[in-house]
């Protein structure tokens, strides 16, 4: 979605432009900019608002682009030991990451991406107001300027795309917790901790841990079962739990957060209730909720569920009509690809020629990637989900092996490699795709393709294999 890599020093609009405006988009993330700017390409007038200076939302300043960054980062960190120990590199003196000048450099690429985003919408002529918005009737918004000015905006139609934001456990929950930071944190940190604490068992956590141990830094990773990616399929599970902890991760199993004390940036004392933990910075991990504060969203009738997550249907539609909710913050698979995907889908729907009338997202089957140390890679149901829906239908392929890369490496930093394909009934249709291992980030998405398309195991077994690579595995099972 990034077209120009021009730059400009466009500003912000200080107040409405028009009587009233087609379409308004709250929130100028993901899923903000590629509605509004969908709706616009249609010859529409829309107005965009977002909160803070920055344009992008939370994948571009504090989510997938600095992280995969990185990830990056770590990864190379990894193939520096590889290429020293397994194939006759000369790296003396030893290679050393210096985070406090890589960040400054991270930052400034972020903020061309800002820029671009800026210059996007104003060559498709979307306006960009700054500001917080409150919505004040079904078809209005009011604007407050960062230097506290109000003024009103009107549309016949109104998104709302504000995204979320990390969960901390309250004070009275967790005496301390405050000491934390959350994944925000851990990209505003300046320099690398030596030591770090990180709660929680998703995405964020196993991803974050990733980057600091590959990175050097002591890791503790505290989870309250005995596996990380709980809600991903069991393979993909008991193959990364173990190995994050082979690769040095100090999994603490079974524990609970019960008190921190110390001084933030200095050294924190974490209470378990299974023992104590000594680090420098304790990262929060345990989930996001939506950026409904002060939305108005009560006010003029929109619902959100026990979780304050916006109620939509498959349209988007909230029940208030004309108002509508795309991204994060209708809590349905919090993907960007799947906010964009929404965003531009609606404004179609909305404004697009007669054959988008009934355009709309599908939520089945949507690919994701977990940038763990090696990635996992996944689409579709997991064995459980499998066996839950289609019982003894269910067959399984497997296959366990250790990617050629890793026949230069000493036996102790071969990385696994699993992959995993749940297919259905006699004739064998393909319903969930696991793979971990290096590469499967990238080998996912033509894989992905296939299961959207129905494809039957047949159809990959008549698909000659790419040799010698790791992703060949897929279309050779028996
Ligand atoms: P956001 O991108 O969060 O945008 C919402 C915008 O609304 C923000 O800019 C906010 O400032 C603004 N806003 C909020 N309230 C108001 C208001 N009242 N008025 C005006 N503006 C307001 N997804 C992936 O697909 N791949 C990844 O690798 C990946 N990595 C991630 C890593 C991390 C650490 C995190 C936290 C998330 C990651 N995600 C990833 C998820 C992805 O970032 C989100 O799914 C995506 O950004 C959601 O887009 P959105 O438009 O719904 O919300
Ligand atoms: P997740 O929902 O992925 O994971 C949070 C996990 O933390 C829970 O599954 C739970 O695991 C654990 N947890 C919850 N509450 C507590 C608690 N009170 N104490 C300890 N542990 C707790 O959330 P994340 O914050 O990791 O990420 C948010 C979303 O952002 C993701 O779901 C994903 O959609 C998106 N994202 C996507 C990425 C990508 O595409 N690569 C990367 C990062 C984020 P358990 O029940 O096992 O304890």
């Amino acid at each position: 979605c990034l077209i120009s890599t021009t730059t400009s020093n466009m500003a912000p609009i200080n107040g409405p432009t028009a009587d009233r405006y087609d379409y308004i988009c709250i929130g100028g993330g993901s899923g903000g900019v590629a509605s509004s700017r969908r709706a616009a390409s249609y010859g529409k007038r829309v107005a965009l608002i977002e909160a803070t200076p920055r344009l992008g939302g939370t994948c571009v300043n504090v989510g997938c682009v600095p992280k995969k960054i990185m990830w990056h980062a770590a990864d190379l960190a990894d193939r520096l030991r590889h290429a020293s120990d397994g194939y006759h590199f000369v790296t003396t003196p030893d290679p050393k990451f210096v985070w406090a000048t890589f960040k400054p450099q991270r930052d400034a690429y972020i903020r061309k991406l800002n820029q671009i985003y800026d210059n996007n919408l104003d060559r498709e002529h979307v306006e960009h107001h700054q500001g917080s918005a409150r919505l004040i009737s079904a078809d209005s918004v009011e604007v407050t300027r960062p230097d506290g000015q109000k003024y009103s905006l009107h549309a016949d139609h109104i998104t709302i795309a504000v995204g979320g934001r990390p969960t901390i456990p309250s004070e009275e929950k967790i005496p301390g917790a405050s000491l934390g930071i959350d994944s925000d944190g851990f990209f505003a940190l300046e320099d690398q901790p030596r030591r770090v604490a990180i709660v929680g068992a998703g995405y964020i956590a196993v991803e974050l841990a990733g980057v600091l141990n590959s990175l050097g830094s002591e890791t503790h990773l505290i989870i309250r079962h005995d596996k990380v990616l709980r809600s991903f399929d069991n393979t993909m599970q008991d193959t990364l739990t173990p190995w994050m902890e082979h690769t040095g991760i100090k999994i603490h199993k079974h524990s609970n957060v019960v008190r921190v004390e110390g001084e933030k940036g200095k050294t924190l004392t974490v209470s378990t209730d299974k023992g104590v933990i000594e680090v420098d910075c304790l990262i929060w991990a345990i989930g996001r909720h939506a950026n409904t504060d002060g939305l108005g969203l009560e006010d003029v009738g929109v619902k959100v569920d026990k979780k304050g997550d916006v109620i939509v249907d498959e349209y988007q539609n909230s029940v208030v009509k004309n108002i509508y909710a795309i991204g994060d913050v209708q809590g349905k698979a919090l993907l960007t690809p799947v906010a964009i995907a929404a965003g531009r889908r609606l404004s179609n729907r909305l404004f697009g020629p007669e054959k988008f009338k009934h355009d709309k997202i599908s939520y089945e089957n949507i690919p994701t990637v977990v940038f763990s140390h090696p990635p996992i890679g996944t689409v579709g149901l997991t064995e459980a989900e499998a066996v839950r829906l289609y019982g003894k239908d269910v067959k399984i392929y497997k296959s366990a092996f250790r990617s050629l890369y890793f026949s230069q490496i000493d036996e102790a930093h071969k990385e696994p490699t699993v992959y995993k394909l749940i297919v259905v009934g006699e004739e064998e249709r393909i319903v969930g795709v696991h793979m971990i291992g290096q590469g499967s980030d990238e080998a996912l998405q033509g894989f992905a393709v296939a299961v959207k398309m129905g494809a039957r195991k047949q159809d990959l077994d008549d698909t000659i294999a790419i040799h010698p690579t790791s992703a060949e595995e897929l279309v050779t099972m028996r």
